[in-house]
């Protein structure tokens, strides 16, 4: 018979939204527990690698405002705590060929009380050495900063052992067991007794959820992010997008984690199982990104010198899912972030941790709830 080990609170998925709310909850009170499949830290899932953007006008629907505002407000203060240099001061600056989308933006940032600060294409050429063309607008919003993802989420994790939280990886959580007042949380090396249950299962969100009769339309993409030489000059030490093309962007930020390269990506992915991303091929998007800084940026090599890659989980509307269990109320999950949620994090797991102790929500949830997509069944015992 395996050992049962009681919490309050269990929180299963050890990356950053995981970090975040069970450090939330312990800072709460709640006697927690974070369950986490592989050894930590680890590069499988979606916050691993270094650099990870955040800006007030980065967000396109008028709810996030606050959300973002707490999630990075937060970042900070969490990372000071833990005495932690895992975010570096690097203003957002967008690119677009339609001024509108740009404007938008400044609007975010003139409510955030950030002032907008208009950059001419001529500006903007001469900064980057760059060669865009004359129907390019840009704006930068100086709210920005780099969070160094792998600090963060260890920052997270740190602060919540020192709040007397738990961490158990290499912990792969394989059945759930919901009754009435409790979960039990069964894996290979035991079995958990909980109160509450918060899953954070990133890019493996259906394996978790789909048993509990949770369905999602989820999508998982394997993405890339190339680091490229930058050629006998210096950049700004800004983050930056380019949002001229539809439904997607190109984005960069400052050289920071290898001495005299750049990383940039594009927001897009190839659509495939976390487990078998290794069979997924990402040159055609490489292929883009690369002929992309041929034709803009000549005083960047456009062949890139270190390739890395990351899992996104994606939703239809590109926002995040954060609900309850349509029957097991004590049973919270978080997933769906689209590539863009880890500003967001310490946000998150405050909402969490108010779900968890059944206060009020701290912002509307309603753009979250995941009613918005499907339609849920509920049984009680899932087998992952
Ligand atoms: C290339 C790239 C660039 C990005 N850039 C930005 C950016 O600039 N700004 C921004 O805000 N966001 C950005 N994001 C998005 C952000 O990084 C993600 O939204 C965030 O990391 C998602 O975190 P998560 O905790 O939900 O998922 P994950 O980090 O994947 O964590 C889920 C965890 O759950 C664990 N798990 C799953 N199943 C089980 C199980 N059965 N038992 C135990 N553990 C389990 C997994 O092993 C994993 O560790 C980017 C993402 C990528 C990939």
């Amino acid at each position: 018979m395996d050992s049962v080990e009681e919490f309050d609170v269990c929180v299963v998925g050890g990356g950053v939204m995981g970090s975040c709310a069970a450090y939330s909850l312990a800072d709460a009170g709640k006697s927690t527990v974070l369950l986490e499949q592989f050894p930590v830290p680890h590069t499988r899932g979606s916050s691993s690698g270094h650099s990870r953007i955040t800006g007030l006008s980065d967000y396109g629907t008028p709810y996030m405002a606050d959300i973002v505002s707490h999630g990075v407000k937060k970042w900070v203060k969490l990372l000071a705590a833990a005495t932690t240099k895992g975010a570096r001061s690097a203003p957002l600056l967008s690119v677009s060929n339609d001024q509108e989308v740009l404007k938008a933006k400044a609007k975010r940032m003139e409510k955030a009380g950030v002032p907008p600060r208009w950059i001419d294409v001529d500006t903007l050429n001469r900064d980057y050495k760059a060669t865009f063309p004359s129907d390019r607008y840009a704006v930068a919003d100086d709210s920005g900063l780099v969070l160094i993802a792998n600090k963060c989420v260890t920052a997270a994790q740190f602060l919540f052992e020192k709040r007397g939280g738990v961490i158990l990886d290499a912990w792969p959580v394989k059945e759930i067991n919901a009754e009435e007042n409790w979960v039990r949380v069964v894996g290979p090396r035991g079995v958990i007794k909980c109160t509450s249950l918060v899953l954070c299962p990133g890019p493996w969100a259906e394996q978790v959820l789909s048993p509990l009769g949770i369905h999602l339309p989820l999508k998982t993409l394997k993405t890339g992010i190339w680091y490229y030489k930058i050629k006998n000059t210096t950049l700004p030490r800004r983050n930056f997008n380019d949002l001229s093309i539809p439904n997607s962007f190109y984005y960069s930020t400052p050289e920071l984690e290898y001495p005299g390269l750049i990383k940039f990506g594009i927001h897009e992915g190839v659509e495939v199982s976390p487990e078998e991303r290794e069979k997924v091929d990402l040159s055609h998007l490489k292929e883009k990104v690369s002929n992309y800084l041929e034709k803009f940026f000549p005083q960047i090599e456009s062949e890139p010198s270190i390739e890395e890659s990351c899992m996104y989980t994606m939703t239809p509307d590109e926002e995040f899912i954060l609900d309850h269990h349509p029957k097991h109320k004590n049973i919270v999950y978080a997933c769906g972030f689209s590539g863009r949620g880890f500003q967001l994090a310490p946000a998150i797991g405050d909402m969490i941790t108010a779900m968890v102790l059944g206060h009020d929500d701290i912002y509307d949830r309603t753009p979250f709830l995941s009613s918005r997509f499907s339609r849920n069944t509920s049984p009680t015992v899932s087998k992952i």
